[in-house]
């Protein structure tokens, strides 16, 4: 088990998990969140939210400046400075494109969050008029409700994979981003990032609670799977050797599996 002297990375998902699924609150984890800042543990948010929306979080949690994985993977900010490059918006611009263009010609019914104004998005996440701009502010991924049946959703995920796009259910929302982008290969990458900077052999622990989370889980070295809302289950793979399963929903199930894994003397 990890100690807060080791070389330790903690990876987290956002809503649901370090955030409660209904108040956005992560009050039940503040004690955790000291401990890592106290230890100079990097705590990296991992999550569907825009880049644009983790780094108004980091700055009310104190966390300015640490890496973090947007949309789902779509985008990982090592260096703080880094901007996002025009290639990023380009991505968001060419999905919209081809999604428009596919209910055009064979009326899918969905609403991605280029369909609607920050109102919609506010009644649809609970989010403040302002915070769902910034939900807007996408570079890599669209988010979107599906209004259409099972058999349809096939036919719409087939029309995408031949584009190189693939679909992840979040909590709230699907996710179309690059067939080759996943939270998990975010993970490796900045894993390797950590390692190539001072080369130490950096340990990772990862918090999720839903479907999207999964290749996260499986590629940390301590997986905490919080319990969720989500109907499809989470499950990791076999190799996934350390895996604890929380009895606690959102923060407080996220300092339950911190207090597991985690040997603070
Ligand atoms: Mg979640």
């Amino acid at each position: 088990m990890p100690s807060l002297q080791d070389p330790l990375v903690v990876i987290t998902d956002l809503d649901g998990s370090l955030l409660d699924h209904h108040t956005y609150s992560w009050q039940p984890a503040e004690h955790w969140l000291e401990m890592l800042k106290a230890n100079h543990i990097p705590l990296v948010f991992c999550s569907s939210k825009t880049a644009a929306e983790i780094e108004q979080l980091q700055i009310s949690m104190g966390l300015s400046g640490s890496p973090f994985i947007a949309e789902n993977g779509a985008v990982l900010r090592f260096h703080p400075d880094a901007q996002p490059d025009n290639i990023m918006e380009q991505r968001y611009g060419a999905i919209r494109a081809l999604l428009e263009r596919l209910r055009e010609e064979k009326g899918f019914k969905f609403f991605g969050f280029g369909d609607v104004d920050e109102k919609v998005i506010g009644e649809w996440t609970g989010l403040s008029a302002q915070d769902a701009v910034l939900a807007q502010r996408r570079e890599a991924s669209e988010a979107f409700i599906w209004r259409d049946s099972d058999e349809r959703m096939a036919e719409f995920a087939a029309c995408l994979a031949a584009a190189d796009l693939a679909i992840t259910q979040g909590g709230r929302f699907y996710h179309i981003m690059s067939k080759n982008s996943s939270k998990g290969a975010a993970v490796q990458r900045l894993m390797e990032l950590y390692r190539q900077r001072d080369g130490r052999q950096w340990l990772s622990l990862g918090l999720g609670d839903g479907p999207n989370d999964i290749p996260m889980l499986n590629a940390v070295d301590y997986a905490v799977i919080i319990r969720g809302y989500s109907k499809t289950p989470v499950d990791v793979s076999a190799q996934q050797h350390y895996v604890y399963r929380t009895s606690a929903f959102g923060p407080e199930g996220w300092s339950e599996g911190m207090e597991h894994f985690i040997t603070s003397a």
